[in-house]
């Protein structure tokens, strides 16, 4: 039994000619899943009823089965799938007002690099997630939503360029055609790294024009290490010439990612360091107020820290944005979900 997001459609179409189907039965099938989001054979109206039952049992549209999904007040919604071994993985959807739809997906489960403040490194790496599990995440959402989703972001479990080969191959299906693919434009669609310099080396070699993010969190080698221990790996001086390597070779803006933590990360001559740390790049800041874990020791700020850390990076020059929380209250701060799942199953002594 294979799902169909291991196929490519030509891969499909020679699969049902080996069982004497027509190449046209896969178009249909693609188009049902690819383009109209179908999550069941029993949509797939057009196809024969006996032929409904045969497929479904051969060729499953997803390979994971999702478990729960909390809606959050402000309609962030959170799917946490059984992969096909009983593992569990988060995905989710994030509808904006203007009308897009973004999914942030995850490419591992569980996670190597243990950020102290994230949910998801708690209980490190278990395995990569493969192309077909990626793209399921994207194919659970899609059929859930009332409108085409517009951008894919990987900042959900795992650290995308530990898994590159595997997350290249699910964006080239995204960016198929749709009805073949996600037919997305690549640069509607966002790896975010917490700063692994091979990766980034190898995501300037990449067709398209994919985005890149990188999770800083503090301007300053001692206590970037202390938030996220890949710091002493690939220390900030190596991850900034990575960076300007990329943009040199790309001419792609970066965006930063940084978690406001109170009274660790927050005050106005760390804001003034990030400053002097990006400014030689073409770059936005992206300032996210912690999402509270239970697990680690951080707090979010007060909305007035966080305001002013952002103005004195305006006052710098550097484009910033104050990310508004979002899906708060259903555990979104990622790998919660999964976590709390997978402690109830197999809880640790
Ligand atoms: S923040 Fe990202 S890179 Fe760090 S532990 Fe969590 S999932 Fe991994």
């Amino acid at each position: 039994m294979k799902a169909l997001a291991e196929f490519t459609l030509s891969e499909l179409e020679s699969a049902f000619q080996s069982v004497g189907l027509p190449p046209f039965r896969a178009r249909q099938v693609m188009a049902w899943v690819w383009q109209k989001g179908a999550l069941s054979y029993d949509a797939m109206t057009d196809l024969p009823k006996d032929l409904r039952g045969r497929l479904a049992a051969q060729y499953p549209v997803l390979g994971s089965r999702v478990v729960e999904s909390p809606k959050s007040k402000d309609a962030t919604q959170k799917y946490l799938l059984e992969l096909s071994d009983g593992k569990f993985v988060e995905c989710v959807l994030i509808p904006a007002e203007d009308g897009r739809r973004t999914v942030c997906l995850s490419t591992q489960v569980g996670c190597p690099i243990a950020c102290g403040f994230c949910a998801s490194g708690l209980d490190g790496l278990e395995r990569n997630l493969t192309t077909a599990e990626i793209l399921d995440q994207f194919l659970a959402l899609k059929g859930v939503t009332d409108a085409p989703i517009t951008n894919v972001v990987f900042m959900g479990m795992g650290e995308p360029l530990l898994n590159v080969e595997n997350v290249q191959r699910a964006i080239e299906r995204l960016c198929a055609p749709e009805g073949e693919g996600g037919g997305l434009s690549s640069r509607r669609i966002t790896i975010s790294t917490s700063g692994i310099v091979p990766g980034i080396a190898k995501m300037a070699q990449m067709e398209g024009q994919l985005r890149l993010s990188v999770s800083l969190h503090a301007p300053r080698d001692e206590l970037r290490t202390r938030l996220m221990p890949i710091n002493k790996k690939y220390p900030i001086p190596v991850l900034m010439e990575a960076l300007q390597k990329y943009q040199k070779r790309t001419g792609r803006l970066v965006t930063f990612e940084y978690i406001l933590l109170n009274d660790v990360n927050d005050s106005l001559s760390q804001a003034a360091d990030l400053v002097d740390l990006v400014s030689g790049l073409a770059c936005k800041v992206n300032l996210i107020p912690f999402n509270p874990v239970p697990e680690t020791p951080y707090r979010t700020p007060p909305r007035e820290r966080c305001s002013a850390f952002a103005a004195r990076l305006r006052t710098g020059g550097i484009v910033t944005t104050l990310r508004v929380r979002k899906g708060a209250d259903i555990d979104a701060a990622c790998g919660q979900l999964r976590l709390r799942k997978s402690r109830v199953l197999s809880p640790k002594s």
